[in-house]
């Protein structure tokens, strides 16, 4: 006899993260924040250098309390956890298990399927609509998978796109009590639109939202692991009975305080995204390829399906010019590519590569 895991854990594909940059290449694969980082938040963790001997505080109080204030909410309705994928890995634990069904919509974020599947459930994915999660065809696999847990990246990686708030409400109207919505908002900060909620203001209306979030995007703190959960107060104690005593490192603690204190550098980095995601989208337009109407930090850009012009052309012409991109064929999108916002000169690299490859 040899040694075995539980069923269905040798039929999980690991998550294949953006490829690293070679010396001298810009990557554009990760979404990571093109300015990198509050100034403050890296002093803060310098700074916490001299206190690595010291456990952090389990229940990283004062970051939640940073949060909270920053927020406006309870922060007895937080939890932090090593970045928001621990959060979504922790609501598998607790809620999930072998039989349960897991629902998202069809280019949902892939950590998704990986917390499904490391519990033993199945996932099951509603049809999208011009890349946009269309509630209705959730709403109909809601009524015939009865899932446990509906998972919604609102706005959406790798698609970039968002539905409004009206159709989340609608969406949580037809889902049954025992069902929870988990609403992933890693993207929210970039979003500029009065119809848009990223679940923060649902989540005391109801007794099953919850609502994720990052350090890794708009606060360019994706390589300390940090995220956190807003929810009511029953999952909150679930996910705190879940997680490792010490799941949120003392150097995290500091620099996330410092990161949401700095509202400056959160302005700068909206700013910035605004104006080169539109750049983007327009040049890459221009050149006839159809780009993914984003909000995200990021674009999805779809090729031609002729030969010598396809994703997978592109993405080795672009390695060829430093670039690195990402390849989105494990959602599912082989005539795609993902291309992060980056600095000016990236961007205008990224549009002068593509108009040299469609013209070539
Ligand atoms: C980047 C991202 C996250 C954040 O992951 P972290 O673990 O917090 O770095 C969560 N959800 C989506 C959809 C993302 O793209």
């Amino acid at each position: 006899m040899t040694l075995q895991p539980r069923p269905g854990i040798l039929d999980i594909k690991p998550y294949k993260p953006g490829s690293a940059a070679p010396k001298g290449a810009v990557k554009l694969s990760s979404n990571e924040n093109a300015l990198g980082c509050s100034p403050k938040a890296a002093e803060a963790f310098r700074e916490a250098a001299d206190r690595l001997h010291i456990y952090p505080d389990g229940g990283a109080l004062r970051l939640r309390e940073a949060i909270g204030k920053a927020e406006g909410v309870d922060p007895a309705q937080i939890v932090c956890g090593a970045g928001s994928d621990e959060i979504l890995q922790l609501l598998g634990r607790a809620y999930l298990g072998p039989g349960d069904t897991v629902l998202q919509s069809q280019y949902g974020f892939l950590v998704y399927r990986l917390v499904a599947m490391q519990s033993g459930a199945q996932i099951v994915s509603a049809p999208e609509s011009g890349h946009t999660t269309d509630v209705d065809a959730m709403l109909a696999a809601v009524r015939e998978h009865r899932p446990r847990i509906v998972f919604l990246a609102n706005p959406n990686n790798p698609t970039g796109t968002w539905i409004p708030r009206a159709q989340i409400e609608r969406l949580h109207a037809g889902l049954p009590e025992d069902t929870l919505l988990v609403l992933d908002a890693a993207y929210g900060e970039f979003v500029d639109h009065p119809d848009y909620e990223s679940g923060m203001g649902l989540v005391n209306h109801h007794d099953n939202i919850v609502v994720t979030r990052t350090f890794s995007k708009i606060h360019g703190l994706a390589g300390i692991r940090l995220g956190w959960a807003y929810g009511p107060a029953h999952v909150i104690d679930v996910l705190n009975r879940v997680r490792g005593p010490f799941n949120v490192n003392l150097p995290a603690i500091e620099a996330g305080i410092a990161a949401i204190n700095d509202k400056a550098f959160v302005e700068q980095s909206k700013a910035h995204n605004a104006r080169w995601l539109a750049f983007l989208t327009q040049q890459l337009g221009g050149l006839g390829l159809e780009v993914t109407p984003s909000v995200c930090n990021f674009v999805l850009v779809h090729f031609p399906q002729t030969a010598g012009k396809m994703a997978e052309d592109a993405d080795r012409f672009l390695t060829s010019k430093g670039l690195v991109v990402r390849d989105v064929k494990p959602y599912g999108l082989p005539h795609a590519l993902r291309i992060s916002i980056g600095l000016e000169e990236d961007n205008r690299r990224v549009a002068d590569a593509l108009a040299e490859f469609m013209g070539s």
